[in-house]
């Protein structure tokens, strides 16, 4: 089987790192609670910018939000590696821009993540990831983002959501967390 994943908030918990990272430069303490009941994708509303300034916050934080301590979420790392343990095929899919294409390859073999030069596809838009999933004739897909999720609604690929706060308004399936993934194959097997 073939399986594609998106990175970003489906196997890694990084806006949360990020969120964590803008109390700490900013000098605030405001809750987590806050962040899961954030509706966008963006992280900045709390902090008080505004988009401009929220998406210049993000762009001069990459370095550290991308290749610092940001968790994988828990289980990951062990299905994607049992998954090429037998045999199966994993691809990346993540519009990281593509100049930190090679170092996000590195970061995430570093975490423990299986990870082939030949299956790692980086720097596209969200309209352009269905392409590619299309192309690579995917059995499966998962992704966070409601931008690149509506794209997908009439592939033959299967795929399922990564709950999160601002993704819960989609009727596709979905799971809150990679412990479900026994479950999740069950689901499969029935259809
Ligand atoms: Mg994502």
């Amino acid at each position: 089987m073939r399986f594609g994943f998106d990175i970003d908030d489906t196997l890694i918990n990084l806006r949360e790192h990020a969120f964590q990272l803008y109390n700490k430069k900013l000098n605030q303490t405001i809750p987590l609670e806050i962040f899961h009941t954030l509706e966008k994708v963006e992280i900045h509303e709390p902090f008080g910018m505004t988009a401009v300034e929220g998406s210049q916050m993000w762009n001069d934080s990459l370095e550290e939000i991308y290749y610092t301590n940001c968790p994988a979420y828990p289980n990951a790392v062990e299905i994607l590696q049992q998954l090429t343990d037998e045999g199966h095929e994993v691809f990346y899919i993540t519009a990281r821009p593509t100049e930190h294409g090679d170092r996000t390859k590195a970061w995430l073999i570093q975490q423990g993540f299986p990870v082939k030069d030949e299956n790692f596809y980086c720097g596209m838009k969200d309209q352009e990831k269905v392409t590619i999933i299309q192309k690579l004739q995917l059995d499966y897909y998962f992704d966070d983002k409601p931008d690149v999720l509506n794209t997908l609604t009439d592939c033959k690929t299967k795929v399922y959501v990564k709950t999160q706060s601002y993704n819960k308004h989609l009727t596709i399936p979905r799971f809150s967390d990679w412990s479900e993934w026994k479950q999740l194959g069950k689901e499969q097997n029935h259809k």
